[in-house]
C-alpha cells in the first residue's frame, strides 16, 4: 500500500509499504477513506519527537471502512464506516475505567521508555514515535486499529467523511479544551491560536455558554476564519500588545477563561533547546513575545481558568508561578480523552449544530502529502486544514 512515511526532520515521503494485518482478536483493519494532517504531526515533522525511526508511517486523524475484524470485536461489522480516535485505549485499565482514555496504562508497550524520556507514560498514539507505542499511523491506504472494540462508532450514512473525520481529534480536542476552561454562562473566553484546534475551541466555547470569544493569532486567513465562521473578536499579536488589548476589551479585568491552542514549539520554532532558550530569555511583556502560557497567566482575570490543549514536550521554565498562585488561577490540560466525546459530538454533527468541514482548506491525494506538510507547517496560501483521500 501507499503511506506517508517519516524519514527525518522535514522529510516525509509517499512510500510503498506492506499492508497491515490483524495481530490480535481485538484488532480491526480499515481501508482509509480520509485522513488529515494535524498540528501535532508538525512535532515529528520539525524533529521534536524523539524515537521516530525512518520509515515510520505518520498520521492520527483517520477514518475508513472496516475490511477485517478480529474475533472479539463484536461492536463493528465488515463495511462499517468508522472514525478512529487518535489515542489508543484498552477500555479496561484503571484510567480507561475513569474515562481518562489518553492515559490508558495498557496501550503503550513502550510506556517505560516514555516515562524515562518525558517523565510520564501516556497511552499509545497512532503514528507518533516508538516512545508512544510505535503504532503505524493512518496517513496510508490501510490502518490496523488495535482495541477496535473500545468506543469506535459507526458513522451514519447521511454524514460525509469530511463532516465526521475531525471527531478523531481536533473537534474533541477543541471541545475538551472548552470544557476544561470551566466556562460559565456569559464568560469572556480568549483563545490563543486560530489553527484547527483553536477554531474548534472557539466553536465549543460558544456551545458551552461563552458570552464573548476573543481569538488571537497573526495569520490573516486564520483570523478571518475565527471572525467570520467563529464569530470571535480577533487580535493580531503582531499588530498590538495582547495584554494591553485584552485589558482594554474587558474593562481592565482580563478574560474569564483562557485557552492555549498553540503549545510550545509553534511559537518558538527550532529545536527543543531553542524553545527552552526562548522561554528563559523572554521577560513578561519584554521585547521578545512572552510564551503563550506565561501570557495567559498574566492576562487572565483573578480567579479565572487556563485550559491548555496545546502540546508541550519536556521542561518549561520561568512560569510566573507567583502570579498564578496569587491570582487563584486554575490550570487544566491534557491529551484529549477522545473516546469520551465520539458519541456526544457525533450527535451534534448529525443534528446540524455544527458542520466540522468548515475548517478544511486543502484536499488532495496521499502522493501530495509531502508538499502539503510543508504548506501546512508554513501556514502558506491560506492553508488551515489538509484532508487527504488515500483511496480516492
Ligand atoms: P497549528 O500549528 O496549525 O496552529 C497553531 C496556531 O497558533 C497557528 O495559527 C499560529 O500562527 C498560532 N500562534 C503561534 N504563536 C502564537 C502566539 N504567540 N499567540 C497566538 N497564536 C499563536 O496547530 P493546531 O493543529 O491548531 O494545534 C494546536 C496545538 O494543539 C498544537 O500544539 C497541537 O500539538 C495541539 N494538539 C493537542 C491535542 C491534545 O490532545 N491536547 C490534540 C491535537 C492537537
Ligand atoms: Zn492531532
Amino acid at each position: 500500500m501507499k503511506a506517508l512515511c517519516w524519514h527525518g526532520k522535514g522529510d516525509i515521503r509517499c512510500d510503498t509499504v506492506p499492508d497491515p494485518e490483524l495481530q490480535g482478536p481485538r484488532d480491526a483493519i480499515i481501508r482509509v477513506t480520509a485522513c488529515a494532517i494535524c498540528g501535532s504531526d508538525l512535532h515529528p515533522y520539525d524533529g521534536y519527537m524523539p524515537t521516530m525511526e525512518a520509515g515510520d508511517i505518520m498520521g492520527h486523524e483517520t477514518m475508513g471502512e472496516v475490511v477485517a475484524l478480529g474475533s472479539e470485536v463484536s461492536n463493528l461489522a465488515i463495511g462499517d464506516r468508522i472514525v478512529v480516535p487518535f489515542n489508543i485505549a484498552c477500555g479496561d485499565c484503571f484510567f480507561c475505567r475513569k474515562q481518562l482514555f489518553s492515559l490508558c496504562d495498557r496501550s503503550n508497550p513502550n510506556a517505560e521508555i516514555a516515562a524515562k524520556a518525558m517523565g510520564h507514560s501516556p497511552s499509545g498514539l497512532f503514528g507518533y514515535s516508538h516512545m508512544l507505542g510505535g503504532y503505524a499511523g493512518g496517513q496510508a491506504e490501510f490502518l490496523r486499529v488495535p482495541f477496535a472494540d473500545v468506543g469506535h462508532i459507526k458513522v451514519p450514512d447521511g454524514i460525509s467523511d469530511e463532516q465526521a473525520l475531525f471527531l478523531s481529534d481536533i473537534f474533541p480536542t477543541g471541545y475538551m479544551a472548552a470544557e476544561n476552561a470551566e466556562i460559565e454562562p456569559g464568560d469572556t473566553v480568549a483563545v490563543w491560536g486560530c489553527g484547527p484546534v483553536g477554531q474548534f475551541a472557539i466553536q465549543s466555547a460558544w456551545m458551552l455558554g461563552a458570552g464573548r470569544v476573543i481569538a488571537i493569532d497573526t495569520v490573516p486567513e486564520r483570523l478571518e476564519m475565527a471572525w467570520t465562521v467563529g464569530k470571535a473578536e480577533v487580535i493580531d499579536f503582531r499588530e498590538v500588545d495582547v495584554y494591553e488589548m485584552l485589558q482594554e476589551m474587558t474593562g481592565g479585568r482580563g478574560p474569564d477563561r483562557c485557552i492555549d491552542a498553540v503549545g510550545a514549539e509553534a511559537h518558538a520554532g527550532g529545536s527543543i533547546d531553542a524553545v527552552v532558550d526562548k522561554v528563559k530569555a523572554a521577560t513578561f511583556l519584554g521585547t521578545d513575545r512572552p510564551h503563550v502560557l506565561r501570557e495567559m497567566i498574566m492576562c487572565c482575570r483573578k480567579g479565572g481558568t487556563l485550559s491548555v490543549p496545546g502540546v508541550y514536550i519536556g521542561m518549561l521554565d520561568k512560569i510566573p508561578f507567583g502570579a498564578l498562585m496569587n491570582k487563584g488561577l486554575t490550570v487544566r490540560t491534557g491529551q484529549t480523552h477522545t473516546h469520551r466525546y465520539l458519541e456526544p459530538l457525533l450527535a451534534k454533527v448529525v443534528s446540524g449544530e455544527i458542520d466540522p468541514s468548515f475548517v478544511i482548506t486543502d484536499r488532495a491525494g496521499l502522493e501530495d502529502g509531502p508538499e502539503l506538510y510543508k504548506k501546512f507547517r508554513d501556514k502558506k496560501d491560506g492553508c488551515i486544514k489538509v484532508v487527504m483521500q488515500p483511496n480516492g
